[in-house]
């Protein structure tokens, strides 16, 4: 096997380099962290001429090797060691043929390390439009490199910029400038210290951390034994390095770039007049995101409908096909429902995606930031903070891995932590059956209660995370200073390779990421959910078999199994009755007496999951906690309920389900409500869902962290059990205190 080129994709945000790289490696594509940090880290393969291989590492955006932020001090730690495995052979730098003169800052001072850089010019199809020239060989002589002027969009050039990385040895790396002329002096006395260092390397060292502290130095040695210069001091010197090097890039582009600016036209700006107007600014961007939110909302529903009917046939035909026993329980009720509950999530997360990839590449999403940042600023929030925040009311798994637009640490951690406050489409079955139950009729002013308390349900959500941001914003100390750089990039048509590839690695992300997690946690509830120790558990089919058989059935089943006879009979009596011959008339008692039997048998089924549940280890939790959840007004069912409900809210009304023995299919919601209406609580004597435990249920639905996936996904987008872990805890302990202070004032 040939060894493979080490290419290191380099340049400002922006700049098309993840086209490029979208280009040279299609869907040979992987992305993974940093270790220890949350900076994103691409890689994939790309095939040159003649069987070679190049390793293409898409290094994060940078301005320059003056590190402001971690994702920059990423791209310096590399390539200051030579020694890491990623260390690049070559260095692809890209840059934007409008933004040429600030592109190159970062690839004169890669040239300087002694690189073999290449200079990808992007975006040449906008040349013509914009009316620029350029004079490539010259520029290839003055910066002593080779240039490949491509279109990432059109896919023209690449060949060429290929054919340029299998040819990497004949680059120079003679460096571009001489720093050594901002300090003549200083820079002798590091020469004699460090006789055997390169003096530029050295350099980037001793000023790596001025302006930012990386979190890991691993590659960078402890650099205070040779400063001998403050902080200030070296400040002035990197600054005098940039005027150097724009003297240098100015004069360069002088003599090879020329644009004609009759060519350019205005309509950019007009469009951004509109687009950031205090008033019409605001406008648009309400639009587009309620377009947005319906689409997650509405559209996303059909897959998902979809999907869970797929996932309900396919643990049906196990069950049924399978030999019966654990194993075929594992699988059907275990496995595929741990499964089917992460295959859920996709076409929300998709569209999700879908949208915010279009925005970010048509350039608009820069305008949304720019506009929003003013108001979410006093919260702690960055402008980008919005979208996460608007998709949590969807659902939080997707509107957290969102929030990777957000550069600065900070900012991006408090929005992950806050976001699963906001009211997502899961509690919306609990809100609404518990509303259904506890809230009047009534109207007030034209508008029902029970729409009324919907909407402050989803204010309650919105205002607890603007409000826990605030105070995140104070007692967090993190330092994660950043330059704001608000870049208003040309508008563009976006680029459906790049708009598909997000969709999938963000999909592709969150399946493996947070996946293993929310399986294992299915399995682990199943498990407790449908095994038991006690003799109840293992003799449930005797015992209630043979309670049915001394008293009866549960009064409430009993009344149903009537209800629908009667039904059964009044549809079929009027035909048996006029059938002349008593053949007929015989035939139809018999159907009545088989669905009699069909009825009760399902009764009896529906009884012993209730008894199984009631007496599995899950049950036994459940009512172990009773008195933990007494004084929030529910009894140990609604314990059971609130327990299994941690894998998913939804969760929630099908334990009750089958914890009051009902069956849970849609048309029977009505049932469970019924059957809910008619519980008492054992302490009171009162019925159990009154107003006070209803409203103390609802609140803490819409405090807490009641989803496994959610914290699975704040794991994966934050690299530690930490922050999760701090979530699960606060939200559920302030969720507990808010229910009981409900319940206890209502009571
Ligand atoms: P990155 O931030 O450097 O990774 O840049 P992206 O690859 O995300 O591209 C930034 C924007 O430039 C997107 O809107 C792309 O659609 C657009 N873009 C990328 N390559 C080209 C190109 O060759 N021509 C034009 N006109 N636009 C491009």
């Amino acid at each position: 096997m040939s060894k493979s080129i080490n290419v290191a994709l380099i340049g400002n945000p922006n700049t098309g380099k993840t086209s490029v790289f979208n280009q040279l490696t299609g869907l040979s594509q992987k992305v993974g962290n940093y270790p220890g940090i949350t900076v994103e880290k691409k890689e994939g393969i790309c095939k040159l001429s003649r069987g070679v291989k190049a390793h293409i590492l898409d290094l994060p955006g940078t301005y320059s090797l003056n590190t402001t932020s971690l994702d920059e001090s990423v791209v310096v730690e590399l390539l200051l060691n030579k020694k890491d495995k990623d260390f690049p052979d070559v260095a692809v730098v890209v840059s934007d043929v409008e933004n040429l003169k600030r592109n190159l800052l970062v690839f004169t001072q890669i040239k300087d390390l002694k690189i073999p850089s290449i200079l990808v010019i992007n975006m040449s199809d906008r040349m013509e439009k914009k009316g620029i020239s350029l004079n490539i060989s010259l520029l290839e002589e003055l910066l002593n490199t080779k240039v490949a002027l491509i279109s990432s969009r059109k896919g023209t050039g690449i060949d060429g910029l290929k054919q340029l990385i299998a040819d990497y040895k004949t680059i120079s790396a003679e460096p571009n400038l001489d720093t050594t002329v901002i300090a003549p002096e200083y820079f002798e006395k590091l020469r004699k210290t460090f006789p055997k260092e390169d003096l530029y390397k050295l350099w980037i060292v001793i000023t790596q951390d001025v302006n930012f502290m990386p979190i890991e130095k691993k590659a960078v040695k402890d650099t205070s034994s040779f400063t001998t210069k403050s902080k200030a001091e070296l400040k002035r010197l990197q600054q005098k390095e940039t005027i150097l090097r724009y003297q240098f890039i100015n004069k360069v582009l002088k003599e090879t770039y020329l644009i004609d600016r009759n060519a350019a036209k205005g309509w950019r700006a007009s469009i951004d007049r509109i687009l950031t107007h205090r008033v019409f600014g605001y406008l648009i961007f309400l639009f587009i995101l309620v377009t947005i939110f319906q689409a997650i909302y509405d559209w996303s529903s059909y897959p998902m409908d979809f999907i869970d009917a797929q996932f309900a046939a396919a643990s049906e035909w196990i069950k049924t096909t399978l030999p019966p026993g654990v194993f075929t329980n594992l699988l059907a009720e275990g496995i595929l429902a741990g499964i089917g509950g992460i295959v859920i999530f996709i076409p929300q997360i998709a569209f999700l995606f879908l949208f915010i990839a279009l925005l970010e590449e048509s350039g608009y999403m820069s305008r949304v930031v720019f506009l929003m940042d003013r108001i979410m600023r006093p919260f702690g929030l960055s402008g980008k903070s919005i979208v996460p925040l608007i998709s949590g009311t969807a659902c939080a798994i997707p509107a957290v891995m969102a929030t990777r637009n957000i550069e600065n640490w900070k900012e991006r951690l408090i929005t992950i932590l806050v976001t699963p406050f906001i009211t997502c489409s899961a509690r919306l079955p609990v809100y609404l059956i518990i509303i259904a139950l506890v809230i009047p009729e009534g109207r007030f002013f034209g508008l029902s209660y029970q729409a009324l308390t919907l909407t402050l349900l989803y204010l309650i959500g919105f205002g607890a995370a603007i409000f826990s941001a605030m105070i995140l914003n104070k007692i967090l100390k993190i330092r994660s200073r950043s330059f704001f750089v608000v870049e208003m990039p040309s508008y563009k048509m976006p680029l459906f390779k790049n708009v598909f590839y997000t969709v999938v690695e963000k999909t592709k992300s969150f399946v493996y990421g947070a996946g293993k997690i929310i399986l294992s946690i299915s399995i682990v509830l199943w498990f407790l959910g449908s095994n038991g120790y006690s003799s109840e558990f293992n003799n449930a089919e005797e015992i209630v078999t043979q309670k049915i058989e001394t008293i009866g059935f549960d009064e409430y089943n009993q009344e149903q199994i009537q209800r629908e006879l009667n039904s059964y009979r009044s549809r079929v009596m009027p035909e048996a009755s006029s059938a002349s011959d008593s053949e007929m008339a015989l035939a139809m008692r018999d159907s009545i007496q088989i669905k009699k039997l069909s009825l009760e048998n399902k009764a009896r089924n529906q009884e012993i999951a209730s008894y199984k549940l009631e007496n599995s280890y899950i049950g036994t939790i459940g009512k172990a906690i009773e008195p933990m959840v007494l004084p929030l007004g529910y009894d140990w069912k609604i314990g059971i309920a609130v327990l299994t409900s941690f894998a998913a809210r939804e969760v929630f009304v099908g334990t009750l389900a089958t914890i009051y023995s009902v069956g849970n299919d849609e048309e029977e919601t009505e049932t469970i409500k019924e059957r809910m209406a008619s519980e008492i609580n054992p302490k009171t004597k009162k019925s159990l869902f009154n107003l006070a435990s209803g409203i103390s249920l609802l609140l803490f639905y819409a405090f807490a962290m009641q989803c496994m996936s959610t914290l699975a996904i704040v794991k994966r987008e934050t690299n530690s059990w930490r922050w999760p872990i701090a979530q699960l805890i606060f939200m559920s302990v302030f969720a507990y205190i808010v229910a009981l202070i409900a319940f206890q004032v209502l009571k």
